[in-house]
């Protein structure tokens, strides 16, 4: 399959990789647009929000559990941080693999 974030986790494309375990990868996004800002994926291939399914809501849950540690280990947790995820064209999704934005390190924009 023709996707980048899949090559991402078999390293087929390099990432400076923050978080690895069986399910989850997490890296720094190629552009910044705060000093904290990582990507973090399923390894499974879905993708977009609107291609979850009942069976995704354990990983989707410890997920948010990968974030909260991250942004713990940033020290970022207390500052405030933004987890953002953009699903399909209106919401200016660009790579088709499932992905959280975690932002933080600045009082960040409303309009991101
Ligand atoms: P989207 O707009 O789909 O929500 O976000 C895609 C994100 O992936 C963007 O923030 C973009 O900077 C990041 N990105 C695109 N290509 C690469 C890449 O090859 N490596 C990394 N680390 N991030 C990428
Ligand atoms: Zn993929």
């Amino acid at each position: 399959m023709d996707c980048l974030f899949c090559k991402i986790i078999n390293k087929e494309i390099p990432s400076q990789i923050v978080y690895e375990d069986n399910d989850i990868l997490a890296f720094n996004d190629i552009a910044p647009k705060a000093p904290v800002h990582i990507l973090i994926i399923p390894k499974k291939h879905i993708s977009s929000h609107a291609e979850l399914g009942e069976f995704d809501a354990e990983l989707m849950g410890k997920i948010h559990m990968v974030i909260n540690k991250i942004a713990r280990e940033k020290g970022i947790l207390e500052s405030g941080y933004r987890v953002i995820i953009n699903c399909g064209e209106d919401g200016g999704q660009e790579v088709k693999h499932l992905h959280f934005h975690l932002l933080g390190g600045k009082k960040l924009e409303i309009n991101m």
